[in-house]
């Protein structure tokens, strides 16, 4: 970490500026926001400071720079035009040991400024260390847009009821679970709406409702869709970073994973092909175990928990066991790896219709109708068939496939590291085996592949 961000509480004290241009305007208008008693020094200033300066918001002192305007003062800005000036006044603050600003010239500055997103009490500063300001305000205005405009007055309330809070439950852990239902519910919602006694009432209310109930805990079964962090929902992440405990499998990327709430718990309950440390009916039990301890779980699977992920059976253990739950889907290998190779899924001219196999061998043997499968105007996409492609080609081919149909294997499709191999069912097989792929990989096949070399656009 290169600056360290801590909030300065300048109120009543003695802020410098010197130089009064617009420079120097935006720096002493957050100075005195935040309260501060400014001191403007420069032989001229404009009309904006002048009025400032009428109105007694500031001092302003009509002369140049002198050693010893920065003495007792808390911060220093230098925004003047003159280089040797901005330096002369670091210098000084510097050997004063006074925090020092000295706009757009880093190597003078012992603080910056960041990009704010005000909603005060709340305050978010965002700093790149003067390395790319354009991107830390880019940030803030996305910023700016995600967080709504009464999240002030949210914090606001909450201020106002936290030793109530904090008498009244006992648990830590149901505190933090009651104020963030606060915050993500009704009383929120009323508070954005500016119906700030309703908001009042309900907290009121649910207070009372909080003492008399002992919480069961929840289970999240969560889909992280292919690996790319931007491919989440934001539902997703909305739990995600409300987890207690965090069961989570070997599809999850680290990407994803680095989203997960900072101080949950994570279980690794992955399942490699053929080795199964964590059983299925182990994964179900400890869900519902961990729920009934009163933890929010988070299940965070691989694409999507229903497709061929085994979330039907997870969830209708819960179900039996009475533990609360729910599903929020997330984006199948199939879309994923699809979309990113630039290979449409069914198109008017190709097929009509797309069918999701999975193409793990059982017994060495892979056991599926393929009478339906050589149908003409589909696509198959097979998951788990890397181990099975081989078989899975030469079968559609002895089964009536043409040998020519186009066929795609897409590599950890989705992420940075993605590849994508296209031929037919005849040559597929070598140039993937010459290629040396590895797991995850997803098959794709049916003429829409031949669209890949066309609508191709992602560079990995
Ligand atoms: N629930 C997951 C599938 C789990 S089965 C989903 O909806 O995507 C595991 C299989 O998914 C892998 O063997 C592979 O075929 C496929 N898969 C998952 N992520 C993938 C990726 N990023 N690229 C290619 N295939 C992927």
């Amino acid at each position: 970490m290169d600056l360290l961000p801590l909030f300065h509480n300048l109120r009543g004290r003695r802020c410098v500026v010197v130089g009064g241009g617009d420079v120097a305007l935006r720096k002493l208008r957050q100075l005195i926001d935040a309260g501060a008693a400014v001191d403007v020094i420069a032989p001229d200033i404009n009309a904006a400071i002048r009025e400032m300066a009428e109105k007694h918001t500031l001092r302003y002192q009509q002369r140049p720079f002198a050693v010893d305007d920065i003495t007792g003062a808390a911060l220093v800005v230098a925004a003047t035009n003159d280089h040797s000036v901005n330096e002369q006044v670091s210098q000084l603050a510097q050997a004063a040991n006074i925090p020092v600003n000295v706009v757009d010239s880093p190597e003078l500055c012992t603080v910056v400024f960041p990009s704010i997103v005000d909603r005060s009490p709340v305050q978010i500063a965002i700093s790149s260390g003067g390395n790319a300001p354009v991107l830390a305000r880019m940030l803030r205005t996305r910023l700016e847009g995600l967080i709504p405009a009464g999240y002030g007055k949210l914090a606001a309330l909450a201020g106002k009821y936290r030793n109530k809070v904090k008498t009244r439950i006992d648990s830590s852990l149901a505190r933090k679970a009651f104020w963030e239902e606060v915050f993500e519910g009704d009383i929120a919602e009323f508070v954005y709406s500016e119906r700030l006694k309703e908001a009042e009432q309900r907290l009121e209310q649910k207070l009372k409702e909080q003492q008399d109930t002992n919480k069961v805990g929840e289970v999240y079964l969560v889909g992280g869709g292919p690996g790319d962090p931007d491919l989440l929902t934001f539902r997703a992440l909305r739990l995600m970073q409300k987890a207690d405990i965090v069961l989570y499998d070997r599809l999850v990327s680290k990407e994803v994973m680095a989203l997960v709430r900072r101080d949950a718990e994570l279980v690794y309950v992955g399942k490699t092909a053929g080795d199964h440390p964590v059983t299925q009916e182990n994964i179900n039990e400890k869900l519902a175990e961990y729920a009934l301890q009163g933890k929010r779980v988070l299940r965070l699977k691989g694409g999507d928990p229903f497709i061929f992920g085994r979330g039907g059976e997870e969830i209708a253990h819960l179900a039996e066991r009475g533990v609360p739950f729910q599903v929020v889907p997330g984006i199948t290998a199939a879309s994923g790896c699809a979309s990113y190779a630039g290979i449409p899924l069914t198109h008017r001219d190709y097929a009509q219709s797309v069918r999701f196999i999975t193409g793990h061998l059982k017994d060495h043997s892979l056991d599926l109708n393929w009478q339906d499968l050589v149908a003409p105007n589909q696509t198959l996409v097979f998951y788990m068939g890397l181990s099975g492609l081989e078989s899975i080609c030469k079968e559609l081919i002895a089964r009536g496939k043409s040998a020519t149909t186009p066929a795609a294997l897409v590599e950890k499709g989705a992420t940075a590291r993605q590849r994508v191999f296209i031929g037919d069912l005849t040559t597929l097989p070598d140039i993937v085996r010459k290629a040396e792929a590895k797991a995850p990989t997803l098959i794709i096949v049916g003429d829409v592949v031949k669209l890949h070399d066309q609508l191709a656009w992602f560079k990995g």
